[in-house]
């Protein structure tokens, strides 16, 4: 890029997001300067969001710089992390004022939310892409996919599906009606668990955030603890937009498969269990239990008393952008 064309990425991203005092050096070096809290872990986590395959082209730019930054803050969600620092990656066709400016409004908003600063990065010209990397710190150990046992409770936070039919909503696939603009704002901005993640680390066995559907990632976390789970189709909670715009039986199959929530699921075992519900109960920090981890590998779908074994392949049907 030209000059000028740095000059213009310079003034929407050097201030874009907080100033942190653990920020020794940041945009504008050869690389960030930053001061770990002593005794902490580093957790670091990246995730690339390219043009008309994790986004529909033309998405809005705020949008955008949102959900790069939502997505790689829900993984640090997953680990218990509490974010510190970002940084950006970003190819653009063009350097586009109002897009730029648009595109670093939604990113510097999440930034701001989560007390997050962005330190360093690099524009290049190609096909519009986005890379985020962001960095955070654990005290004691992160939670990870692989400490769930067998009878440990699963649970998952929010109301999975809405995302997917929010997807298809702004890909114009679905037709609008009532309650709509709600579930486009579940794909376009997502929440990252942050605070839930956080707290989560003192109760939760294991934990993975929810980016390519509820049975593929709960698949994931059974099967990195060395377990199967059994889901029960009656205890998905779903929203009443979904279920009015996708019908009940769709909604659950979108709460199942659909992609892009950002919610977490996580497992408890019998130890810890009456206490997570006694010190965060569900009903305020968003959060159901949907089944249980189980010794023999698989997930099973308990529907109407009957279980069904449920191929991973099958994840995948009604998938929605397939981070
Ligand atoms: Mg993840």
């Amino acid at each position: 890029m030209s000059l000028s064309e740095f000059g213009l990425i310079e003034r929407y991203f050097r201030h874009c997001g907080v100033a942190r005092e653990d920020v020794r050096v940041g945009v504008g070096d050869d690389a960030a300067v930053l001061e770990c809290p002593p005794g902490q872990h580093l957790v670091a986590a990246m995730d690339t969001l390219v043009d008309g395959v994790h986004f529909p082209h033309g998405a809005p730019p705020d949008s955008i710089g949102y959900r790069a930054l939502a997505v790689n803050l829900s993984d640090l969600a997953a680990m218990g992390a509490r974010a510190a620092w970002a940084l950006l990656a970003l190819t653009l066709p063009e350097a586009d004022e109002g897009w730029l400016s648009q595109f670093a409004a939604g990113f510097a908003k999440l930034a701001r939310l989560h007390n997050l600063a962005l330190v360093g990065g690099d524009t290049t010209r190609g096909p519009l892409c986005v890379t985020v990397q962001v960095l955070g710190h654990v005290s004691g150990s992160a939670m990870l996919r692989s400490g769930g046992r067998p009878g440990d409770a699963l649970f998952v936070s929010g109301t999975p599906g809405d995302a997917a039919a929010g997807l298809a909503l702004e890909q114009g696939r679905w037709p609008e009606s009532g309650g709509t603009q709600y579930l486009r704002e579940r794909f376009l901005f997502p929440t990252p668990r942050m605070e839930l993640g956080e707290r989560l680390r003192e109760y939760a066995s294991a934990c993975i955030d929810v980016s390519d559907g509820l049975l593929g990632d709960a698949g994931k976390l059974a099967a990195a603890s060395g377990c199967g789970a059994e889901i029960v189709y009656a205890d998905l909670p779903l929203s009443e937009p979904l279920v009015r715009v996708a019908g009940a039986e769709r909604a659950h199959e979108l709460a199942l498969t659909g992609g892009d929530d950002y919610e977490l699921c996580f497992s408890v075992g019998p130890g810890q269990l009456a206490q997570l519900l006694a010190q965060m109960p569900p009903e305020r920090w968003g959060y159901r239990r949907i089944g249980s981890l189980r010794q023999a590998p698989g997930i099973d779908l308990v529907r109407d008393g009957a279980a069904v074994r449920l191929p991973p392949s099958g994840y995948d049907h009604f998938a929605g952008t397939g981070r």
